[in-house]
């Protein structure tokens, strides 16, 4: 059917209004708006229909009033009143009710709802409801709409372009920084802040803190007198003093802490560190000087703990820690003996543990959280050097994922070989410190 046929045909089932009528015909023509593109066709058929009225033709007349009507086209009621004929009032569009006259003041609102935000980049999305929907799809079966576009496309993109021209700031579809929310129908603009991400590594220089918090084993974070109120079974952990300041800084909601497995609440990570990722949600500063705020932590941590320097991260970062979390580690143990051991008795540890595959069920201290199972885990190298008649350093090399108290008591038979088991004594880790987390090159 040619255009304006078409044209006629939809004005004649519906009111339109000069974007819902120009969107149907969207992937024609091109550098003007659905907008202009509904006005042209109506001042096409006003003129075509105009011709007709004035050679006498009954249906010239009756077509004016369609487009002064149901066109809400003025040129067309304009006509008609100069040839002394009456039109009826406009009526409102069928498919948008009138909204894209809005879309200023929707502009408007999102502006001002973005002022309190840092963003470089920005997406606007748009929300219809159901029906409305549902409604411009049975329009476009019926009228066998080929060239068209959505609602959804033509508000996202106006109201997108205004935003554009007002901000300078570039509309991004894959990663944007903040997702302006806009529901024509009932004027809501919700801004979405994406996560920001930004990793380091940090080392843990005093024993009894956590990575992550804690809740108090005896209320489960109410708060009762042997938390001091306070939900938490440990005052502060890691991921609270390096969150703190970082989380201050950009005015974000609340964070979550992505790390490269993580060290016992009285073990210390010492050496190069552990990387981590901090996902800061919702975000109102993003613009961050990294170093200033790597100082900022350090100073906060009081020598509890220390990052390296911030770096901007993405989400892949994270998977990356995730799979990393059976990455090599290097650790440090001391180990004291009931009985005096010899050069010898060590010397002999270290062979049977190094290169070896140690059988490991889960350990019992850790049972009440994790499921029962026996992992198999690989130990690279062994060290053991005495100290004392009855106490030596072992420094070890293996597979994440290995418990190390457990490698040296023999956990009741649970860790299969052990320190313990191999001398036959009673052996006991004292401190544990984490040397190295050794992450995999991508
Ligand atoms: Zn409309
Ligand atoms: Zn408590």
């Amino acid at each position: 059917m040619e255009i304006l046929e078409k044209t006629h045909e939809m004005l004649e089932a519906h009111p339109l209004c000069d974007h819902c009528l120009g969107r149907q015909f969207a992937l024609l023509g091109y550098g003007l708006d659905d907008q202009q593109r509904g006005k042209t066709l109506k001042l096409l058929l006003t003129m075509k229909n105009h011709q007709l009225a004035l050679s006498g033709k009954k249906a010239g007349f009756s077509n004016l009033r369609l487009l002064a009507v149901n066109g809400s086209f003025d040129m067309a009621a304009e006509i008609l009143k100069n040839m002394r004929k009456r039109a009826r009032k406009k009526k409102e569009c069928y498919l948008c009710q009138g909204l894209f006259k809005n879309v200023d003041t929707l502009v408007e609102n999102a502006l001002k709802v973005l002022e309190n935000y840092e963003y470089a980049t920005f997406l606007v999305g748009i929300e219809l409801p159901t029906i409305v929907e549902e409604r411009e799809d049975e329009f476009k079966a019926r009228f066998e709409v080929a060239y068209g576009e959505s609602m959804r496309n033509e508000f996202s993109r106006d109201i997108g372009k205004k935003i554009v021209k007002a901000t300078e700031k570039p509309a991004e579809y894959k990663k944007p920084d903040v997702v302006v929310l806009v529901r024509p129908f009932t004027g809501e603009v919700i801004l979405q802040s994406n996560p920001l991400y930004v990793r380091g590594t940090y080392k843990k220089l005093l024993r009894g803190i956590p990575q992550s918090m804690w809740l108090c084993r005896s209320c489960g974070g109410r708060g009762c007198p042997k938390c001091d109120n306070t939900g938490k079974q440990y005052s502060e952990s890691v991921e609270e003093i390096i969150a703190g300041p970082i989380l201050k800084k950009t005015g974000g909601e609340n964070v979550s802490f992505h790390a490269a497995g993580r060290e016992d609440v009285d073990a210390r990570m010492l050496g190069t560190g552990r990387p981590f990722v901090i996902e800061i949600k919702k975000p109102r500063k993003r613009f961050l000087d990294l170093k200033n705020l790597t100082e900022l932590v350090n100073k906060d941590a009081q020598e509890k703990v220390e990052i390296s320097i911030l770096c901007a991260a993405t989400k892949d970062d994270v998977r990356q820690l995730k799979r990393a979390e059976g990455a090599q580690k290097i650790y440090k143990v001391f180990i004291d003996f009931e009985r005096n051991v010899s050069n010898e008795e060590l010397d002999a540890v270290a062979k049977t543990l190094t290169k070896a595959s140690i059988r490991q069920q889960t350990p019992l201290r850790v049972l009440h959280r994790r499921a029962d199972l026996i992992r198999e885990k690989y130990i690279y190298e062994a060290h053991l050097k005495r100290l004392a008649p009855n106490r030596a350093e072992m420094k070890i090399r293996c597979q994440g994922g290995l418990y190390i108290k457990e490698l040296v008591n023999g956990d009741e038979g649970r860790t299969i070989p052990s320190v313990a088991s191999i001398l036959n004594v009673e052996s006991k880790p004292l401190e544990l410190d984490v040397l190295k987390v050794i992450m995999e090159e991508s």
